[in-house]
């Protein structure tokens, strides 16, 4: 029985191409054959937000991100191609390339820049609200910041009654202690 098999064997590989290729002479088609290959990491850098979870989740610390500068850096010779960060990516901007990083002398890191926006006028206006604080007190650049809320006719008439009490409740207070003080400086005199 296993003459017969080895036999077969033998004369299906005289028939058959070899199963191997002359490497590196002749290349097979590794796009076609293994399309899940994870060679190295692509950002594309039009989409990304610079958020920085890519590096938050990296295990090895291969990316850093910083928004300030516009910068993405990706050590790809400390990448383990774990694809860990383009599952994690929001925007789906990170891929795995298919071929591994080239072989090197010299170990570099790849950086990609990105012009952000400037802040919105808004947090602009904040922060100048902010720098102004020394001056006017921070309530009053609070208050410059938030928008005043409107009030329904029910709630400006409860603020009213309360604001009114408040009022009498403070004079009531007032009057007592004057009337107290009046007091001690009766008995003082006596
Ligand atoms: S997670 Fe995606 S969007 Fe965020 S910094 Fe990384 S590549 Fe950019
Ligand atoms: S593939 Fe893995 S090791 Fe490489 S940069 Fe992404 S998270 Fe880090």
């Amino acid at each position: 029985m296993g003459t017969f098999k080895l036999g077969k064997m033998t004369l299906r590989s005289l028939v058959h191409k070899p199963a191997t290729v002359r490497y590196p002479y002749e290349k097979r088609d590794v796009e076609k054959l293994f399309p899940q290959m994870r060679g190295h990491v692509v950002n594309d850098i039009d989409t990304c937000i610079l958020c920085g979870m890519c590096q938050r989740v990296c295990p090895v610390g291969a990316i850093a991100v910083d928004r300030k500068a516009g910068d993405w850096t990706i050590d790809p010779y400390r990448c383990i191609q774990c694809a860990s960060c383009t599952h994690e990516c929001p925007k789906n901007c990170l891929s795995m390339g298919l071929w591994p990083t080239e072989p090197t002398t010299e170990l570099t890191t790849v950086t990609l820049h990105k012009d952000m926006p400037a802040k919105p006028a808004k947090a602009a206006g904040a922060g100048a609200a902010k720098g102004g604080a020394a001056g006017t007190g921070a309530g009053a650049a609070a208050g410059a910041a938030k928008p005043k809320r409107e009030l329904t006719p029910e709630q400006q008439a409860r603020v009213e009654a309360a604001r009114k009490a408040a009022a009498a409740k403070k004079a009531a207070k007032a009057a007592g202690e004057g009337q107290a003080a009046g007091e001690a400086a009766d008995s003082g005199a006596q």
